[in-house]
């Protein structure tokens, strides 16, 4: 059996009637950039989040630098976030001139450990970036309290987790704002890239709403600014998709926990944790050899019998060779849960569009390459779950 890692075609075709009039009436409106689709989805997008305000760029990095700089955010400050996600959320940073500095992680949830940001906090210090790593909240009541402490703005990269909500929160509550990426293999995505800023504060609202279009919201008049646009057409297959959102997202689950009840008992391997009260809406399922040395042996297992897992990401920011480091970038403490998440991490197929025998086939494969690990099998935790556990993880 063959299983995918994404089902976009798939998705297509049973959204495409939904699809298909939205595309049309952007075309035939002749109206294909900063349009009234746009606007359209604007409004339905900062409604969907129970925000004021959302605002439509060119992806998801654009997203953040862009809320950077309209908070005047660069050369001279310092951003702190954590290693153990996508690359873009440090590019973002270094893209607004900014120096990134980077804190652990939780050993449960991976995302941003609060517990370790005021040991990175200096005079420099201008905001802190939780990313919603996998499609799960971090813990924004603690990041919120650290960053009125020490007067701090919090900007949410919420890439991967639209449609997710915390303990008593919503994304884009607690923080500056909430930025987001719809390059296709997010779960709210478009046939292609976008990305968007959703806030309460109106005049971040409006900075980013000149700075994506040449520093212009009047014709001819013109600050400082860029081109970051989303334009209609993808707006459009957003908005036709945005209706369906939560049930998308309630399959992803779904499939999760048939994963997890599937996956009961492998003693070489740890399970993604939802926190309760948390609403995790898996953009990735993602599963943690309990040792690192087993990792690329269980992938290479799944990619042999058919199954296109993943790893989501397997070279820690702070460890990329690729970057001129210099003044851009400070690791703050030890970054062991981080590191840890890099070298165990495995995707399982994670998408709406999954059927019950795929994920019975994955959860096969991964057992059977368990058994053939039995005389390594422990119930203590693994070695990126082992870690000193924090407050949200307790
Ligand atoms: C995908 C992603 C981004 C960047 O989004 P693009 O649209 O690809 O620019 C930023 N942060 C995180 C956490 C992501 O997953």
């Amino acid at each position: 059996m063959k299983v995918p890692f994404y089902g976009h075609v798939k998705q297509y075709h049973y959204l495409k009637q939904a699809i298909d009039a939205n595309l049309a009436e952007v075309l035939e409106s002749g109206a294909y950039v900063m349009g009234p689709m746009l606007k359209r989805f604007e409004g339905e997008l900062a409604r969907y989040h129970g925000a004021q305000f959302a605002i439509g760029v060119g992806n998801g990095t654009d997203a953040i630098w862009l809320t950077l700089m309209a908070l005047g955010i660069g050369p001279g400050d310092e951003v702190i976030t954590h290693p153990n996600t996508f690359f873009a959320t440090a590019e973002a940073i270094w893209i607004a001139g900014a120096t990134a500095v980077f804190v652990d992680s939780c050993p449960r949830t991976k995302c941003i450990c609060p517990d370790k940001i005021g040991a990175a906090i200096t005079p420099k210090t201008k905001a802190i970036i939780p990313v919603h790593l996998y499609g799960q909240c971090a813990d924004m009541k603690a990041i919120r309290k650290i960053a009125d402490q020490h007067h701090l703005r919090v900007i949410e990269d919420n890439a991967q987790a639209i449609g997710a909500h915390g303990n008593g929160f919503k994304i884009g509550e607690l923080s500056d704002a909430a930025t987001t990426s719809f390059i296709i293999q997010k779960n709210f995505g478009t046939f292609g890239d976008g990305g968007a800023v959703v806030t309460n504060n109106a005049d971040i609202d409006q900075r980013v709403r000149k700075l994506r279009n040449h520093g212009s919201n009047q014709r001819n008049v013109h600050s400082f600014g860029f081109n970051s646009r989303l334009d209609d057409l993808h707006a459009g297959i957003l908005s036709a998709k945005l209706t369906r959102l939560d049930a998308l997202n309630d399959l992803r689950r779904t499939w999760a926990a048939r994963y997890t009840a599937g996956l009961q008992g492998c003693g070489n391997i740890d399970l993604p944790v939802e926190l309760a009260g948390y609403r995790h809406v898996y953009h990735l399922y993602v599963i943690e050899t309990k040792k690192p040395e087993h990792r690329d042996g269980l992938l290479q297992h799944l990619v042999d019998s058919g199954i296109d897992a993943k790893t989501h990401y397997s070279i820690a920011i702070h460890q990329q060779a690729g970057y001129p480091w210099g003044k851009s970038a400070r690791v703050v403490g030890s970054v062991a849960n981080a590191e840890a998440n890099a070298a165990c991490c495995i995707s399982l197929p994670m998408f709406p569009e999954l059927t019950e025998s795929e994920v019975d086939y994955v959860i096969a494969k991964v057992r059977e390459w368990d058994q053939a690990h039995a005389a390594t099998a422990t119930s203590q935790p693994g070695m990126a779950t082992a870690g000193k556990l924090c407050g949200c993880c307790q």
